[in-house]
C-alpha cells in the first residue's frame, strides 16, 4: 500500500481545477463559493452556506457514477470478481435516484424543470457510463496483472488531494491508482461531462505532481489519464509523466495561482479583496442554474 502525506491546516488559497472552473465562470460566484461563508455580512452567512450545499442533477450523475466504479474496484480487489456489467448499471441508477430524491437541488429549489424525459436521458447516460468503464483498456490493464499486486490499488484516495508545488498549496486528486506492469503508476480520473480537453489537460497533469508529492512517485513513472465515460467515442486524455516539461506545466499552474492570489488582499489569511473585485457575470444563462442567484440575481 502506498504512503499518502498529509500537510497541517493553513488559512492560503490553493489552485485546484474546480476552484479555476468556479473563477472562470463567474467571479461573484467565485466569492460566494470561497469567501461569502467567512466575509460575507453576519445576516447573510446562514443563507450562504445553505445555497453552498445545493447540488445539481448533473453533478449527482457523477457521483453515482463514481462510488459505483469504486465498489466495483474494492468488490474486484477483495473477491477477484467483476460485478456483472448489468448489475453496476443497475446500482448505479439506483444510487442516482436516491440522490436526486435525498439532496437539496439547485433544480428543486428554482422550479427548474427536471422532466421523465430529462430523468430517462440521465439513466442512459449513466449506462454508457458503466458500458465504457467496463470496456476500457485500464480495466483490462488491471485485471492482466497478478492477483497478489491488486491490493496495492488505492481505490478513491482519502483526503482533498492537498499536495505542494514550490511551496504553494494546491489540489489534485485523481479517482484511481494502479501500478501496471511497465512499472508505471496510472492516476486514472473518470468523468461524466462534457470533455473540456485543455482544461482536464491541466487537472490531470496536476495529479503528476499529487502523485511526486504526496505519493512520493517520480515524474517519469506515472502516466495521468483522463477517461471520457460519458462519450465513448471521445479518446482518453492520457499524460505520460517522462515526457512532460516539469517547469513548463509547473509555470501554467501557477500562472493559474497568481490569478487567484491577485483576488486577495491577505494572501496568508486568504482574506479576499472587497466585493466590486468580483463582478456579476453577464451571460444570464449560468445565472439562472446558478445556486446563488436568489441572494445575487433575485429578480431572475
Ligand atoms: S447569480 Fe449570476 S452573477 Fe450571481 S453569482 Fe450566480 S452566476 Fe454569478
Amino acid at each position: 500500500m502506498m504512503e499518502t502525506k498529509k500537510y497541517p491546516f493553513s488559512w492560503e488559497p490553493g489552485w485546484s481545477y474546480s476552484r479555476m472552473n468556479v473563477l472562470r465562470t463567474c467571479l461573484r460566484m467565485y466569492w460566494y463559493d470561497y469567501y461569502g461563508k467567512r466575509f460575507a455580512p453576519e445576516r447573510d452567512r446562514n443563507r450562504i452556506m445553505q445555497l453552498s450545499q445545493l447540488s445539481r442533477v448533473a453533478f449527482e450523475m457523477g457521483i453515482a457514477v463514481h462510488q459505483t466504479i469504486s465498489e466495483v474496484l474494492k468488490d474486484l480487489q477483495i473477491n477477484g470478481d467483476l460485478i456483472p456489467l448489468e448489475e453496476a448499471k443497475r446500482t448505479a441508477v439506483n444510487k442516482f435516484e436516491i440522490l436526486v430524491n435525498n439532496k437539496p437541488l439547485v433544480e428543486k429549489r428554482y422550479d427548474i424543470p427536471f422532466s421523465e424525459e430529462d430523468r430517462e436521458e440521465r439513466h442512459g447516460k449513466i449506462m454508457t457510463s458503466m458500458t465504457t468503464f467496463y470496456g476500457s483498456k485500464w480495466l483490462t490493464m488491471i485485471e492482466e496483472m497478478p492477483r497478489e499486486t491488486w491490493n496495492s490499488w488505492l481505490i478513491d484516495p482519502v483526503g482533498y488531494g492537498e499536495f505542494r508545488m514550490d511551496g504553494k498549496k494546491a489540489y489534485a486528486k485523481p479517482d484511481f491508482i494502479f501500478e501496471y506492469r511497465d512499472n508505471r503508476h496510472y492516476l486514472v480520473e473518470w468523468k461524466t461531462g462534457k470533455p473540456r480537453r485543455d482544461e482536464n489537460l491541466v487537472q490531470v497533469q496536476g495529479y503528476l505532481f499529487y502523485a511526486n508529492d504526496i505519493l512520493g512517485l517520480p515524474l517519469e513513472s506515472v502516466v495521468g489519464v483522463v477517461e471520457y465515460l460519458t462519450f465513448p467515442s471521445e479518446k482518453p486524455i492520457e499524460v505520460e509523466g517522462r515526457l512532460v516539461n516539469p517547469m513548463e506545466l509547473k509555470n501554467k499552474i501557477m500562472t493559474e495561482l497568481k490569478l487567484i492570489e491577485s483576488l486577495c488582499s491577505n494572501i496568508t489569511e486568504n482574506k479576499p479583496k472587497d466585493l466590486d473585485h468580483f463582478p456579476k457575470t453577464e451571460d444570464l444563462d449560468i445565472c439562472r442554474t446558478c445556486k446563488f442567484r436568489e441572494m445575487c440575481r433575485p429578480e431572475l
